[in-house]
This record gives structure tokens, sequence and C-alpha cells, in this order.
């Protein structure tokens, strides 16, 4: 059979690129057996994609390794990584391989459709590049890349003989460890986990790799300090971050920033060296932030805007231009109908009148002709009524201070904890004024703004949004034919339009983006004018669990190279979504 694959490709050399086409099917290369999935039509189109098989029983990995959902999560990336770094290293001898590509695992570990691990066989997915001389096929060059260059970098990455194997078990007991520690954050009513030691920064803006070099480690306020036994054996102690809203303070370049970026990343778990691997967010945690210029459509942001100029009702608030407090009331809403259980806010990417109204300029223009409600008047209601904590960071106003459970302050990239400090100061500059009506509240106010007729306080403020239910075919762009696909990290093209995902922060690698796009028609397919955004996507997810990440993917075969999503990241570009429309 490797001999057909070598006299098929021999024959081919020189021919033209389309010939290649013949190559689809499956060989036998003595332990390996390799799938041709999907041949390119010309050198410039999308690389080929193949699947290179082998039993469990050659590749010979411990039982108790893959014994697991985690395990077999863990040993996938590992393998991954092993496979991408044997393609580095082959690349001296044999420079043909840097056509071959397994995907580029970032500091996260996600579950990858790169390497499948079932009870019966490991299998890696690769995308290949076949060499070309112009628009011809070099035949020759493909067969030793194929039969000689291939399964010699499958044997260095794929056999646990050949891999590093304490590395591979500290990998997979790190992230089993991992996810013991973020799965008992809820109980321990605890938004997020920062150990002492811990390494946030960053070398560069646009790197994810730990600061090298004078970077001054975390260590907990003793009062928030908690501590963590693991399945390992392993105990950690750290900083908790409580339930409830908590805000960070500091002089400017003191680290702030620094520390719930780390936290809002730390809803995936991240690889030995990271820095972070011990910072451990709740998974359903979002960063918000203002977004001006993004879509909305049906959104209630009625608890934060309400009685704008223009009469539009905030209660089903749509636009294609939202401004940024209207773009971050927009994010926040949506996060929380996603399910989010913590927001996390920075100072640098908000809105300022969305956040906050100082006491000048509420005296100088009256609650009732402001539209906005400030989020330092929500902040509380959205925890005490949802359950929905908030992690802040405000180094520019005092204003969160006498509604925050903690305020901690960083100074020197050093944390203190200054509740009780803040509370005084608070208590000094309280105003003695009765509560603020706001246009939000008042029904006197919302009786003159159009379109506005129940007032949003009783019975809560965030009493329960109604859920958003698409429009049949809004979710399916009009002339589309191709499916949507990613454009790296930041947009998917879907129809004829982008959708632009470079503000959703916690988006962490484009193989998410990927997974995305595929599950964007997925949805589209299911929109049944009935089903609302949130049980659709949670049906959808349901289905990857019970039947894995590829059934997103409407190959058989290679599903393409896909890192799991969480929830929130598929809402995030459903909304953005420019064709959405949501019924009445
Ligand atoms: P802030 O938000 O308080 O203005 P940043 O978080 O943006 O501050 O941090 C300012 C700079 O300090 C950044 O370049 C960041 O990489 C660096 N930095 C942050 N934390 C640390 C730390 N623990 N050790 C060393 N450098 C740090
Ligand atoms: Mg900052």
């Amino acid at each position: 059979d490797q001999q057909t694959l070598q006299r098929t490709l021999t024959s081919l050399d020189g021919r033209g690129y389309a010939s290649y086409k013949q190559l689809t099917g499956s060989y036998d290369l003595g332990v390996f057996r390799l799938f041709v999935d999907k041949v390119q039509v010309d050198p410039f189109a999308p690389p080929s994609l193949m699947r290179l098989r082998l039993s469990r029983a050659e590749a010979g990995f411990p039982a108790e390794l893959l014994a697991d959902r985690e395990g077999r999560i863990a040993t996938g990336d590992f393998l991954t990584r092993a496979f991408a770094a044997a393609l580095r290293g082959s690349h001296k001898s044999s420079p043909e391989s840097d056509a071959i590509s397994i995907g580029t695992p970032g500091q996260q570990v996600l579950e990858r459709t790169s390497v499948l691990i079932t009870e019966e066989f490991i299998e890696a997915r690769l995308a290949v590049g076949l060499p070309a001389a112009g628009r011809k096929a070099l035949g020759r060059k493909a067969a030793r890349l194929l039969t000689e260059t291939l399964p010699q970098i499958a044997e260095a990455a794929l056999l646990h003989g050949s891999v590093d194997q304490d590395a591979l078990q500290n990998h997979v007991t790190l992230y089993r460890d991992q996810a013991a520690l973020q799965a008992e954050l809820a109980a321990r009513r605890l938004v997020s986990f920062v150990a002492d030691g811990a390494v946030l920064p960053r070398r560069s803006g646009d790197s994810d790799r730990p600061l090298a070099e004078a970077a001054v480690q975390f260590r907990s306020p003793e009062s928030l300090r908690v501590s963590f036994e693991l399945p390992s054996g392993r105990s950690l102690t750290g900083m908790g971050v409580p339930e409830g809203v908590s805000v960070i303070v500091g002089g400017g370049y003191h680290g702030k920033s620094t520390l719930l970026r780390a936290i809002e990343r730390g809803v995936y778990p991240h690889i030995s060296g990271d820095g972070r691997e011990w910072v451990i967010t709740r998974d359903d945690a979002v960063s918000i932030r203002a977004e001006d210029g993004r879509a909305a459509a049906g959104v209630d942001i009625s608890p934060f805007i309400s009685g704008l100029p223009s009469g539009t009702d905030t209660r089903s608030f749509s636009s294609t231009n939202a401004s940024g407090s209207t773009s971050q009331a927009t994010n926040l809403v949506e996060a929380v109908e996603a399910g989010a259980s913590a927001l996390l806010i920075d100072e640098d990417t908000s809105a300022t009148n969305f956040m906050i109204r100082d006491e000048r300029m509420r005296e100088l223009i009256p609650a009732q002709r402001e539209p906005i409600t400030p989020f330092v008047d929500r902040v509380r209601p959205l925890f005490t009524e949802r359950g929905v904590s908030t992690v802040l960071v405000a180094g520019g106003s005092g204003a969160f201070f006498e509604v925050a459970d903690q305020v901690i302050a960083l100074q020197d990239y050093t944390l203190r904890d200054v509740t009780e400090e803040a509370h005084r100061i608070a208590a000094r500059h309280a105003a003695p004024a009765a509560p603020e009506v706001t246009a939000a509240d008042a029904p006197a106010a919302d009786a003159t703004a159009p379109g506005a007729a129940t007032p949003a306080t009783a019975p809560g403020i965030f009493a329960t949004a109604a859920a958003r239910v698409p429009q049949q075919d809004s979710l399916r762009p009009a002339k589309k034919t191709k499916p949507a696909r990613g454009r790296g990290r930041d947009a998917i093209q879907y129809g004829r339009e982008d959708v632009d995902l470079a503000a959703v922060a916690q988006l962490v690698d484009a193989a998410q983006t990927e997974a995305i796009a595929k599950a964007l028609d997925r949805l589209a397919e299911r929109a049944d004018g009935v089903s609302d955004i949130a049980s659709m996507v949670e049906s959808l997810l349901r289905e990857v669990d019970a039947s894995g990440l590829e059934s997103l993917s409407p190959h058989r075969g290679h599903p393409g190279h896909l890192a799991r999503p969480r929830a929130h990241e598929i809402h995030a570009a459903l909304n953005r979504y420019r064709g959405l429309k949501v019924r009445d």
C-alpha cells in the first residue's frame, strides 16, 4: 500500500497539479494508516486535509493517562505540541516538512480536533500543502514527504516510547489539578484564584509568553488568602477573589490591568511555565468592555439606559452602530443572558459615562434628563438579584468604594487589602441625599419617554429579561454559498459579511474562531423561530459534549483544526452578526 502511494505519486511528477486529486483514499504505511480526505485543487488553495491513524496498542500510552476526559484532552494537547515540535525539528533535514501543519497551540490547553484519541486509536489531523513547481505537481517530492518524512515525524511524536514521558505525565496531572480547582471555585464562593508565586505580566503587548526578567511574583494579601488541596496531592495558597463586588485600585502603571487580564484568561488552563498555571477563574466569567460601532439586536439594556432622546425602546435595543455606553451595556446584558456568573471590567476599556457619574454632573444634569444609570448604581442589584459578581479595575475614581465588598490596592505590583480604608473614605464623603431617581427608575420620566412604558424597578431591576428568539431566517446570510469560516482569531467570514470579534477578549485561539464559524452554520440550520439564543447554544454544546468537538464540522473524516470555544464566545459571535434579528 505504501508502494501504491509511492508509485502513484511518482507517476504524477510533472503533471498538472489537479492530478493530485486521485490521492484521495487511505493507505497502509506500516504502523500508521494515512487517510487523504480532501486534496487541494491548486497550490494556492487551502492545504490538503489528511489524517494519520495508529492503534492505541501500537501507540502504547498507559490507560491511566487516557481514562478520563481531562486526561484525553491534556494528552491530545501534548501530542499536538509534540507533533508541531517534531515538525519544526525536522525542518533542517527535510525542509519540505514545513508544508505540514497540525495547528499551533498557544499558552492555553484547549480541547482540540488536532489529535483525536478514541478507545481504539490515536489520530493526528494534518493540513498538508502538496509540493508544486508553478502549477505542476512535484510527485517525487510529495512521495518523500508522505512516505518518509511524515511517518518519521509521527514516530517521534505519537508513540509513548518516543515522547518525553515525564513531561506528558506532568502535563496531564497539571490539567487534572487545574480542572479540579476550577470546579471547586463556585462551592467556595470564589470568582477566581491567583496563587502566590504566579507570574502575571507578559513579555510584550503582542506576546502571550511570560515576562522573563524583573517580573514581581504575585502575593496574596493576608486577608484574602485561601488554600487548595488538589487531586495530585499538591497544595496551593493564594488570593481568593470572593463573590460580590471586588474593586482593584492603584496608581497608573502599577499592574492593575495585568492582574485583571490574568484573571480573565484564567477561564482557560495554562501550560506549565506560563506563570499563570495557577490563576484559575470560573469558566463563566466574562470580560465586558465598550465596543462602539458594534451592532445589537433586540437587547434589553433598560436597566442601564432608558429614555433616549431618539425615543428608542431600550427594552429591545437594536442598533447598527452602538455608542460607547450602549455597546458596553449591550455586552453586559448579553453576557448575563449567556449565563455569566462574574463580570470582569477594566476602566481602560470602559465608557466613563457607562461606569460612573460624579456629584457635580448629577447636580448639573438632573437624572431625569440623563438616559444612563451608571454601572456604579447597578453593580449591587446585579449581584443581589442575579448573583452576578463583578471584578473591576478603577484607578481613576473612588465612586465604587461604597458598593465594593473588597477593595484591593496595587502598589509596585504588590497587593494590599484596603477595604476598610476605602469604606471609611466612602462614609466620610457619603451624600446625605435620598437615593437618586433616574430616568430608568422614574415612572414620570418613562411616561414621557416613548416606548418606555414599564418602569424598570419593580419587581427587580434585573427581573429576568425576555429570552431573545432569532427570526427564523435571520441567522442565514442572504446569498450565502460557502460555509462560514474563521479569518484568524479576530473575524468570521459569514456570507458576504465579516463578524468582527476583535473586541471579544476571551477568545484566545484562531482554532476557536474556526469552531465558532462552524457553530454559526449549525445554529442557522436549527433556527426555528421559536427557540431562544441561550437554549440553542446550550443544546448545540450538549451535542458537542456527547459527540465530540468534531461534530461541529459538516465533514466526515478530517474536521479541520478546531478548538473548543466557550458558550460565551459563541453567543458573542452570534450577537455581533449584523444580520441577526430577533422576534418581538
Ligand atoms: P495599570 O493598569 O495599573 O496602569 P498595567 O497592568 O498596565 O498597569 O502594568 C503596567 C506595566 O507593568 C506593564 O508593562 C506590565 O507588563 C508591567 N507589570 C505588571 N505587573 C507586573 C509585575 N508583577 N512584575 C513586573 N512588571 C509588571
Ligand atoms: Mg490599566
